[in-house]
């Protein structure tokens, strides 16, 4: 990558931090991100509510959602798919006032499903704090085939859906939560270039 350059729709993510100003303070981890919301708790238990879901897709990635029950008493929805975290996702959302912050850490695989859920409730993106946690992997979308690839590590990947080889950009669609993946073949076909890991 040259030096000074930055693509503008390529996310930054921060670190969660409290928003001692909301009313209800919602969360959403997965895995991993266990350990932004175990941060998060070690800073304060605020007083405020909050409503808290973890994706655990085994036992032990649950290890921090444990810990923050034993440590502050708070109620952990526990959800073992992201359809069913989504699902119960909406549910609560039915019940969400003006004031209520949003809070994801995860992979880009959680992140990106989740606050798209929540924009469809009409939840700004700015009340939403985003965390990335374990893997970079990325989530690709084959503007060929428009399927979406999950858990992408090389920059040049074979769609799972059209087959074709794609070079993947840092050009990241916020309405498909994905980053564009392009034929990498295109002028001179069949010649793809080894393929490195560069999303671990
Ligand atoms: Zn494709």
């Amino acid at each position: 990558m040259e030096r000074g350059y930055s693509i503008k729709t390529k996310p930054i993510y921060g670190t969660l931090v409290w928003q001692e100003n909301a009313t209800h303070h919602f969360l959403v981890v997965a895995g991993e991100g266990g350990k932004a919301l175990l941060k998060l708790f070690q800073q304060m238990v605020p007083k405020q509510a909050t409503t808290i879901f973890y994706l655990a897709e085994d036992d032990a990635s649950k290890k921090y959602a444990d810990t923050v029950q034993k440590m502050t008493g708070e109620t952990i929805t526990i959800c073992d798919s992201l359809e069913s975290l989504l699902d119960s996702v909406k549910t609560a959302l039915e019940n969400c006032y003006m004031g209520t912050q949003f809070y994801v850490a995860g992979e880009e695989g959680l992140i990106w499903p989740v606050a798209k859920t929540l924009s469809e409730f009409g939840v700004d993106d700015r009340n939403v704090f985003k965390e990335q946690t374990g893997s970079l992997a990325r989530r690709v979308f084959c503007v060929h085939c428009e399927t979406i690839n999950e858990n992408v590590h090389h920059d040049i990947h074979q769609c799972g859906t059209c087959g074709l080889n794609l070079i993947v950009r840092d050009h990241f669609s916020r309405h498909w939560g994905a980053y564009m993946g392009f034929m990498v073949d295109g002028e001179t076909p069949g010649e793809i270039p080894a393929a490195q890991e560069v999303y671990p």
